[in-house]
């Protein structure tokens, strides 16, 4: 199912197929020939709101919001089919690397997919306590509903010692900190 609609010239920001372009998976997005490959070696393709080869050309088009907005990012799984088979030696699956980024930093992303908000969940966590506690990423992506309809599989869990109900910290969260924003160029 397409989210494309009509398309118009208002809708291009520049500045975005720039951001784009500068980014290390992004640099050779305007040498795709449009050819097809990639949407049709992805397994996952079936799933996707804009095709990998639509989504590449939107991208480079510079149709931000509708990139951004766009489920595709979250559903590839970086098999790197795409990357193999693509003649123009485009790094798709870092593209949708680039987009998610993209997509968390500018909250564009969207609402109603749990992998986004699980995702930033988890950054948020790994930022603050240098750890992630299971139960509130899990929070944070189901909702409490959701959450507690997993409490067979938390305790198991837990008691094998892989989850813990509890607040855990590195010894150095500062570290961690810093580690990321470097990573992030921020
Ligand atoms: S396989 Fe590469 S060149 Fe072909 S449409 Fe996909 S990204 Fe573009
Ligand atoms: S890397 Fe992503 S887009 Fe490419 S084939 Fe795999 S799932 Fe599809």
């Amino acid at each position: 199912m397409s989210i494309v609609g009509f398309l118009s010239e208002k809708q291009r920001d520049r500045r975005f197929t720039e951001q784009l372009l500068s980014s290390p998976e992004g640099s050779k997005i305007l040498e795709c020939i449009q050819c097809g490959t990639c949407s049709s070696t992805c397994p996952l393709s079936h799933y996707m709101d804009l095709t990998p080869r639509r989504l590449i050309y939107l991208a480079r088009e510079g149709f931000k919001d509708l990139v951004l907005r766009s489920r595709t990012p979250w559903i590839c799984a970086s098999c790197f089919n795409c990357v193999v088979l693509c003649p123009a030696g485009i790094d798709i699956s870092g593209v949708m690397h680039a987009l998610r980024r993209l997509a968390l930093a500018e909250g564009t992303y969207p609402r109603d997919e749990v992998i986004p908000a699980l995702s930033k969940s988890f950054y948020d966590e790994v930022f603050r306590h240098g750890k992630v506690n299971e139960a509130k990423v899990a929070l944070a992506a189901k909702g409490l509903r959701g959450t507690l309809s997993m409490m067979g599989l938390g305790l198991k869990l837990w008691r094998k010692g892989r989850m813990s109900l509890s607040a855990e910290k590195t010894r150095s969260p500062s570290e961690i900190r810093e580690m990321l924003r470097e990573v992030a160029g921020s």
